[in-house]
C-alpha cells in the first residue's frame, strides 16, 4: 500500500533582495510562524538589465540573501529564477514549482504595495490557481477598495488558514502584521551617502556590502 506523506506548506516571497534588509526577514518570519509553514523560501528575483544597480549583480544579492538567514532554521533560499539567463514571469516560476509540488500547499507571500499592482503582473489570472496569496500590511500602502485587486479579495479572501480547509492553492489571507518601515531604496540612498543604519539590515549583510564595496557612487 503506497503511504500518504501529508501536505506541506510551503511559503515563497518573491523580490529583488538589492538589498535584503530586517523588514524582508520579519515578513518572512512572521508569516511562516502565524501560518506554520513548513519552511519558507527566499526568491531572488533577476532585475531587468537597465534597472540593475551597478556593480550588484545577481550574484551578489544572492550571497546577501543566503548571509541573511544563515541562522534561521525555517527560511530557506530558491535560486530558481537566478538560475535562469533571463528575468522571468512569477506565474511561469509558480507554474514550475507546483509541477516540483503538485500534493503540497504554496503560499506566495507579498507586501501590500505588490499586490496593489498585481493586475498588472503577467497572466494573473492563472495566479490563485497555482497558490494561495499572503498579503501582508506595508507602511504607506492600504487594501485596495476597488478595481480588480479589490474584487480579487471580495472573492477569495479567507480571515485564517484554519478556513483553507487543507486546500493547495485559490484563497487570499491578508495579514495584520505590525508594520516595518524599511524599503531597499532608502537603503540604498543612504548607502550612496556613505551612511548605513544598522537596525534596518543583518550585520551579515552589511559586512558583505562592506567587503564588497557594494552600493557607492
Ligand atoms: P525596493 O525599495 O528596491 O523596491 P523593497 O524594499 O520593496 O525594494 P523587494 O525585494 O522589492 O524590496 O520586496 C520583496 C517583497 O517584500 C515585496 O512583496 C514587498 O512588498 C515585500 N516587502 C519588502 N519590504 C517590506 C516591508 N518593509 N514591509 C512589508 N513588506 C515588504
Amino acid at each position: 500500500m503506497a503511504i500518504k506523506h501529508p501536505i506541506q506548506h510551503i511559503g515563497l516571497l518573491g523580490g529583488t533582495f538589492n538589498p535584503i534588509h530586517n523588514g524582508h526577514l520579519e515578513l518572512a518570519t512572521y508569516v511562516q510562524r502565524r501560518l506554520g509553514l513548513d519552511v519558507m523560501q527566499l526568491l531572488p528575483n533577476h532585475v531587468p538589465p537597465h534597472k540593475e544597480t551597478p556593480m550588484v549583480n545577481a550574484k551578489h544579492r544572492l550571497a546577501m540573501v543566503n548571509a541573511a538567514i544563515a541562522n534561521y532554521t525555517q527560511l530557506d533560499v530558491n535560486p530558481i529564477e537566478l538560475a535562469r539567463s533571463q528575468p522571468s514571469y512569477s506565474v511561469d516560476t509558480l507554474l514550475t514549482i507546483r509541477q516540483q509540488q503538485p500534493d503540497n500547499a504554496i503560499y506566495f507571500v507579498m507586501g501590500m504595495d505588490s499586490f496593489a499592482s498585481l493586475s498588472q503582473w503577467s497572466r494573473w489570472q492563472q495566479l490563485l490557481d497555482l497558490c494561495h496569496l499572503v498579503i501582508c500590511q506595508r507602511p504607506g500602502d492600504a487594501i485596495p477598495t476597488k478595481g480588480i485587486e479589490a474584487e480579487l479579495l471580495a472573492q477569495h479572501q479567507k480571515s485564517g488558514i484554519s478556513e483553507l480547509n487543507g486546500k493547495l492553492s485559490g484563497h487570499i489571507l491578508c495579514l495584520n502584521n505590525p508594520l516595518w518601515p524599511v524599503s531597499s531604496t532608502q537603503i540604498r540612498q543612504h548607502l550612496s551617502h556613505g551612511t548605513i543604519d544598522l537596525d534596518l539590515l543583518p550585520e551579515s549583510v552589511v559586512q558583505y556590502i562592506a567587503n564588497h564595496q557594494l552600493y557607492r557612487q
